[in-house]
């Protein structure tokens, strides 16, 4: 058992912080999400560009160190060696919440297996903000993350979510988002879809509706920006 301290604490507790970071506006971040940022020994980001930009936006000038899915399992060893100094690290992915469809799981897997605490930031995350919105999903739903590329596999996979008796929450590439809409008529033409398009952006769009009233929307109109999909089970 570990102790993330309190809040009036001049330092926080060594260990790895998973910090939630905005998805879309700015803003979205919590303070004590910017404490830890500012105070860790260094922050592991997705792509250090990326969170430069949020570094700057709020005059923080913690060392940044690359972790990516590329690079994750070599990163762990340096990681643990830098625990084992009793630093303060964080983690962040380019947007929303590390580990939910972004690199993570293998760093914080690692800090558990050899005894380190590992502590909550939360904050901002499509899955959240979507569940959220929809406006179906509150009780209970399974998150599907994204579906394979290719065709077969694709249609394989979304055939057993839809299986699910629960709402399903998948992230769809905008390239792919008219696919999926079509695959759904398909599949399940009776269910409810809520779309949540550039949440917390300025083309901030929310739809419910069936796929073919979705699609209908989105003939002649842009696709462009980041897509979750809640899609209601077959009760509702
Ligand atoms: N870890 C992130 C989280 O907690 O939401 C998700 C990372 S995943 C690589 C990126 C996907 O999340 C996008 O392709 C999209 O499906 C979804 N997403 C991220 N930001 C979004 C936004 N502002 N509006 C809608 N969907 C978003």
């Amino acid at each position: 058992m570990h102790n993330a301290g309190a809040e009036s604490d001049p330092m926080p507790a060594p260990g790895l912080y998973v910090v939630a970071t905005p998805i879309g506006h700015l803003g979205d971040i919590s303070a004590r999400a910017l404490s830890i940022l500012r105070d860790a020994h260094a922050i592991l980001a997705e792509d250090t560009r990326h969170t430069r930009k949020l570094l700057t936006r709020y005059d923080l000038h913690t060392p940044l160190i690359s972790c990516h899915k590329f690079n994750e399992a070599q990163r762990t060893e340096s990681v643990l060696q830098r625990l084992a100094e009793g630093q303060v690290l964080a983690l962040v992915s380019d947007a929303g919440t590390p580990g939910i469809s972004d690199p993570g799981t293998r760093v914080v897997a690692a800090c558990r297996a050899a005894g380190y605490p590992v502590y909550a930031v939360p904050g901002p995350s499509a899955l959240t903000a979507a569940v959220s919105l929809c406006g179906f999903a509150g009780d209970g739903f399974v998150f599907a993350g994204f579906l394979p590329v290719k065709s077969a596999a694709r249609r394989r996979k979304l055939s057993e979510w839809l299986a699910y008796p629960l709402p399903v929450v998948l992230y769809e590439s905008p390239y792919r988002a008219m696919k999926l809409l079509d695959e759904l008529i398909e599949l399940a033409p009776e269910r409810t879809i809520f779309v949540g398009r550039e949440l917390t952006k300025h083309y901030e769009q929310s739809l419910v509706g069936t796929a073919t009233q979705i699609r209908a929307h989105f003939e002649g109109r842009s696709t462009k920006g980041e897509w979750v999909i809640v899609i209601a089970d077959e009760q509702d």
